[in-house]
């Protein structure tokens, strides 16, 4: 920590130096002074979880409007996955915008989006005949999914998980299980959606994964019946819902049940997609194909893009015209895709995820070692968690997690939270952060849990 005052960068990249640095209090005066014009002007409904207003970020760091270097451990939620302003997307979202900025694909198309369709088919899971539709955000691609199973299927019901989270569109909030503050007040919801139970290990001491799929069918058959049951929608690991990693074999035997029962298995990778969890999908690890993938977040490198992948025959099975979007598949987002998904194989992100797992995972452990308010660390690659409790039990300790998060980020870490109790903390960093960016991020982080009462 220096109090020199520096000269704020005016671009991003991962030019920028590489370090932490504060120079004031985090928010400091300048971000205050946004603060206060962004509560006179946006809703507030609309929350800033670290309101550092940023100027510039690339590498592991952002950088805010009174010159202070932030590691950023969250990546924008598992976004910039390959560095913010990575300059292989920089580069090709001013080449697009010079050339042509929209033309909407359904009127006048263009190669680019066809390209990103192409390079999903080839990558996402399932050696099958695949097609590939875009939207914007993962909310409307996981609607989106959900319609095609319906058609494809004849049937109506969906089935989500408890600690699901798939957006906060009408069908998505239906889908996400938290109510606080996905879906307070905002129903009602979308029908024909239901829940069962999830593989949650830390929770469900004995119960292994076959078995957790049973508990979860059974509910399934009792309570929709596979004649009704167009789909299942699940995150391999769970995103908001905190990092929950189901015991080996659930999802396998799910898929299993559905492809037995002409129910359609939607995976939602909106948040492992893209080389972070330490393989390109998340659904890779353990050789599970879903029917259809949805990806966003880490897609784009940034840029709103999001996509609905799978079989032909479900893809192909909506009439012409019936599905789309004014901007769905928009040039410049594809553009930045293209680039994400070269920069994922040239620079080999998805080992270096798994580097990024192998340090934090060391890390924590140790630190659970020593704590007993650490009660699991789990995730995989660049996806890791601590769940905190009251120690000696599963008891969520949400306000410790928000402590450890507030003292984080009042010394330049930015780190999330996440989980159905809000007691899980989150790292997501982007695989670009250098080893020792990420190891002082850890030490503050471990400095703030030891502080923390
Ligand atoms: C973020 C997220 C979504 C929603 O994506 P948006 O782009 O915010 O609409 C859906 N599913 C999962 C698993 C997510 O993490």
């Amino acid at each position: 920590m220096t109090a020199t005052p520096t000269t704020i960068p005016s671009t991003g990249g991962p030019s920028l130096p590489q370090e932490r640095r504060l120079v004031t209090e985090i928010p400091g005066p300048r971000s205050r002074e946004l603060a206060a014009r962004k509560d006179a002007a946006v809703t507030h409904a609309v929350g800033t979880m670290l309101p550092a207003y940023v100027v510039a970020a690339g590498g592991g760091v952002l950088v805010d409007v009174d010159g202070n270097s932030l590691i950023d451990l969250g990546s924008g939620i598992a976004v910039t996955t390959v560095g913010n302003s990575n300059p292989r997307v920089a580069a090709a979202v001013a080449a697009q915008a010079a050339a042509f900025t929209h033309t909407c694909f359904m009127i006048t198309p263009y190669d680019g989006y066809v390209e990103v369709a192409e390079a999903l088919n080839r990558l996402t899971p399932g050696d099958f005949d695949k097609r590939t539709a875009l939207f914007n955000s993962g909310a409307e691609a996981v609607e989106n999914a959900v319609k095609i199973a319906r058609v494809a299927t004849g049937k109506q019901a969906v089935v989500a998980f408890d600690h699901g989270y798939h957006g906060r569109t009408n069908l998505t909030m239906a889908l996400t299980a938290k109510n606080m503050p996905y879906k307070h007040g905002f129903g009602p919801f979308a029908p024909e959606v239901y829940r069962a139970p999830m593989s949650y290990p830390f929770r469900d001491a004995g119960v292994d994964g076959p078995a957790a799929a049973r508990r979860a069918i059974d509910v399934i058959e009792k309570q929709v019946g596979a004649a009704n049951l167009a789909a299942v929608v699940i995150e391999p690991i769970q995103g908001e819902g905190g990092f929950v990693v189901p015991a080996p074999g659930f999802l396998a035997a799910l898929v299993e049940w559905c492809r037995a029962n002409d129910v359609v298995f939607i995976a939602d990778e909106v948040q492992t997609g893209f080389a972070r969890t330490g393989d390109l999908f998340a659904c890779d690890h353990e050789g599970v194909v879903p029917d259809l993938i949805v990806t966003a977040k880490g897609i784009a490198g940034g840029l709103p893009l999001a996509a609905v992948t799978g079989r032909a025959e479900l893809m192909d099975a909506p009439h012409v015209g019936g599905l789309g979007g004014t901007y769905g598949g928009n040039p410049i987002a594809c553009a930045a895709a293209l680039a994400v998904i070269e920069t994922i194989e040239a620079d080999g992100l998805v080992g270096r995820a798994r580097e990024i797992g192998d340090l934090v995972v060391d890390r924590l452990t140790a630190l659970q070692a020593a704590d007993p308010r650490i009660g699991e660390v789990r995730g995989r690659g660049a996806m890791i968690a601590v769940e905190l409790v009251k120690p000696g039990t599963t008891e969520p300790a949400a306000a410790l997690a928000a402590q450890v998060a507030a003292a984080a980020h009042a010394q330049g870490v930015v780190v999330l939270t996440c989980g159905t109790w809000g007691n899980v903390l989150r790292l997501l960093p982007p695989l670009s952060i250098s080893d020792a960016l990420l190891g002082e991020g850890l030490d503050v982080l471990a400095d703030a849990l030891a502080a923390a009462k």
